[in-house]
């Protein structure tokens, strides 16, 4: 019988990162090794290595920048396969009076956004200051400053297990609050944008505003996952912590920032265990003031126990 890494190599001919601590794919910078981790480069790349994991049976995961992820301190069984750098073509799409961009899954956020005011492309500016990936930030529908990339989203290109990629018509219902409902275990290979034309100059401005915004109210220079709970319908997770004394509440390594209290963060040696502890100490004093359950945005990946997640 074949190890492990023997089957997944007879799957993938190139890099393979063994045993690869996720500290440095997590922007909470916790979590333990994934057995093997991946970064492929376009869509060839990616669908067969997908399809011959599937056909082998061997578990895998993609993320993009790990900014909304918690990585267990166990580890993550089988392949992470991480769309990054490697796979972030951008293309014009549209016309001039309505413009728009193909993208694929691993182009950063910031990247995105820098390339639209450089073609004059206006509509996505809220999603300035969120440092994840197109892939990522479709997966949860992220937004900000009212506007969901669901607004500006018309068309992804999705991956199955078999290795087909499909090109899915998109449109506001079929997402929900930070998540889509996309069922199971599809990978997003690219989305396709629609703008409209703005002044390159207007659109830096009106970024840079936002990141100002985001810097006014937000921890800095501490490691994060954002906001780390959803907030309830009509009402904000971080003010009902606020209004629970929880600012500055500490287990371990982890915190909640004085800054914000919808960000935990990292004061430097946090494990992931940590902040678990630190989000059920939340969850349960916010329930006990407020009769309010709040739940996590931060997706659990890796070896957790279903009981951890869900107690
Ligand atoms: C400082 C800070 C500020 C933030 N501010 C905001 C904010 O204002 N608004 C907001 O919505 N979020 C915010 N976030 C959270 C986070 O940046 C977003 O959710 C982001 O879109 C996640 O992208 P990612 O590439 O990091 O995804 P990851 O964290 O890598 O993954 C998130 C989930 O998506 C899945 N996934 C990732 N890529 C793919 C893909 N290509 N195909 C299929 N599944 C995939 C992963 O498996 C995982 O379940 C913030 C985070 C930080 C650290």
């Amino acid at each position: 019988m074949p190890s492990l890494r023997e089957r997944i190599r007879g799957c993938w001919p190139g890099e393979i990162h063994w045993d690869c601590p996720l500290v440095r794919y997590s922007t909470l910078r916790v979590g333990g090794s994934a057995d093997a981790l991946i970064e492929p480069a376009g869509r060839e790349e990616l669908a067969g290595l997908v399809r011959r994991l599937s056909e082998n049976l061997i578990p895998w995961l993609v993320i993009g920048r790990g900014s909304n992820i918690l990585a267990s301190d166990r580890g993550v069984a089988g392949v992470v396969i991480v769309l990054g750098r490697r796979f972030s073509a951008l293309d014009w799409a549209g016309t001039a009076e309505a413009p728009g961009c193909l993208v694929e899954a691993g182009c950063s956020l910031p990247r995105l956004l820098a390339w639209c005011a450089g073609h004059g492309i206006s509509g996505l500016e809220f999603l300035a200051g969120i440092p994840g990936t197109v892939g990522g930030a479709i997966m949860m529908n992220a937004g900000a400053f009212g506007g969901e990339i669901s607004q500006v989203l018309r068309l992804a290109e999705l991956l199955d297990g078999a290795g087909r990629i499909e090109a899915r018509r998109l449109s506001a219902e079929d997402f929900c609050y930070r998540g889509w409902r996309e069922p199971h275990h599809k990978v997003v290979v690219a989305g396709l944008f629609a703008g409209r034309a703005g002044e390159p100059q207007e659109i830096v401005r009106r970024c840079q505003d936002y990141v100002r915004q985001r810097r006014a109210k937000q921890p800095r220079a501490v490691a994060s996952a954002g906001s780390f709970f959803r907030n309830p319908p009509g009402e904000a997770a971080g003010r009902l912590i606020e209004q629970t004394g929880l600012k500055g509440l500490t287990v371990g390594g982890a915190q909640v920032s004085p800054a914000h209290a919808n960000f935990l963060v990292n004061r430097g040696q946090a494990t992931a265990y940590d902040f678990w502890r630190l989000m059920r100490l939340v969850q349960s004093r916010v329930e006990d003031r407020f009769g309010v359950r709040l739940e996590p945005e931060v997706r659990f990946v890796g070896r957790w126990d279903e009981l951890e997640i869900s107690r």
